[in-house]
């Protein structure tokens, strides 16, 4: 059994790095009443630059052993190569993640792959720092290869080149839900403090990724944040979690009382898509006389001021129809270079037959 399979969100919670025992026992008692499922801790931390603080190691796994004295609730760690692995092990933590800088590497995957066969640990994979779908997929591919009955995936975003990025890493949401797609029993949390990199946006990024089907989140949770020795401005208190989690939506999949409205309405969409495909299809048969016209006649395929025009009009209607004209271009973009395209190839095979 999947241990992160559940109906409600599922939630981890605490402080981005173990700093010392009596921080850790704080969290622990503060988070012992909420509704968390788990508790995270970096006992190593992968820091971008030498001279931060890098996590307490070993001694950070013996707090954690006592912690567990006090609370039902499981821990999690990060871990990044076989002795990391190793040493978790032996200290019984519940479930390791595989941090962003490892899930870019096939090898530390399969090591810590390999270290991880046979033990019953919980696994949580980050996605990687790039946006590269095949990286994540292939770290899950090689844990459920391992034998790893729990499973989760973390979506915490992507690394940009971007000053002025409203998030610490892009969300670019369409990669997790792909993800989810391709596995559909693997639950996909969203770690909304790496995303946001400061408190301010937490709710809101937390809530979108409920109402996108996500799984459950991840926030980092520390008694004083402001003091914390790594990601101060996106930590919160317990409180604030508090806070936060209870002003959540939980939104359902579906709602007995409304299903039949909602069947109905899906059923006109469908009507309305086919339609929408099959003017599309007459669209580019026409698209294909009008290359042959132009290619008999010596005529240029592309033409600049056709183009200008198709736009003003198309967006002049998307206006009338409450459609915004980014939407308009970026859709009559994908018409239109599918009917050059094709013009081209009727020209090429044109080419092809007088040779
Ligand atoms: C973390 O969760 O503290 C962490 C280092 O995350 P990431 O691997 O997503 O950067
Ligand atoms: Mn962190």
């Amino acid at each position: 059994m999947n241990i992160f399979s559940k109906l409600t969100p599922y939630i981890i919670a605490g402080p981005c790095g173990i700093e010392d025992e009596n921080q850790l026992m704080s969290i622990t008692n503060s988070l012992q009443t909420m509704p968390v499922d788990m508790i995270r801790g970096g006992v190593w931390k992968p820091r971008s630059k030498p001279g931060h603080f890098e996590g307490r190691g070993e001694a950070a796994l013996g707090w954690i052993r006592h912690a567990k004295t006090t609370t039902d609730k499981p821990f999690c760690i990060e871990v990044a190569n076989r002795q990391q692995v190793e040493l978790a092990l032996n200290y019984e933590i519940d479930a390791m993640w595989i941090g962003a800088r490892t899930t870019v590497n096939p090898f530390m995957v399969q090591e810590i792959a390999d270290a991880l066969k046979g033990s019953n640990v919980a696994v949580l994979i980050k996605n990687p720092i790039n946006p590269d779908i095949e990286l994540w997929s292939g770290a899950v591919e090689r844990l459920q290869q391992a034998g790893i009955e729990s499973i989760a995936a973390i979506h915490r975003g992507f690394s940009s080149y971007d000053a002025n990025a409203i998030y610490r890493n892009k969300p670019n949401w369409a990669i997790p839900i792909e993800l989810k797609r391709r596995y559909k029993d693997l639950p996909v949390f969203c770690d909304v403090s790496h995303i946001c990199g400061n408190r301010t946006l937490l709710s809101s990024v937390a809530q979108r990724a409920l109402d996108l089907d996500f799984d459950g989140l991840m926030i980092e949770t520390h008694p004083t944040p402001d003091e914390a020795l790594s990601d101060a401005r996106q930590q919160i208190t317990p409180l604030q979690l508090q806070e936060l989690l209870s002003g959540l939506v939980i939104r359902q999949v579906s709602c007995d009382t409304v299903q039949d409205e909602i069947e109905q309405i899906r059923q006109v969409l469908d009507t309305m898509d086919a339609e929408v495909v099959d003017l599309i299809g007459k669209r580019m048969e026409l698209v294909q006389q009008l290359g042959q016209i132009k290619i008999d006649n010596n005529i240029a395929i592309f033409q600049q001021d056709r183009w200008r025009e198709i736009i003003e009009s198309r967006t002049q209607w998307g206006e009338k129809n409450k459609l915004d004209a980014a939407f308009i271009l970026k859709l009559f973009e994908l018409i239109h270079d599918k009917s050059i395209k094709t013009q081209f190839e009727l020209l090429n095979t044109l080419k092809q037959d007088k040779i």
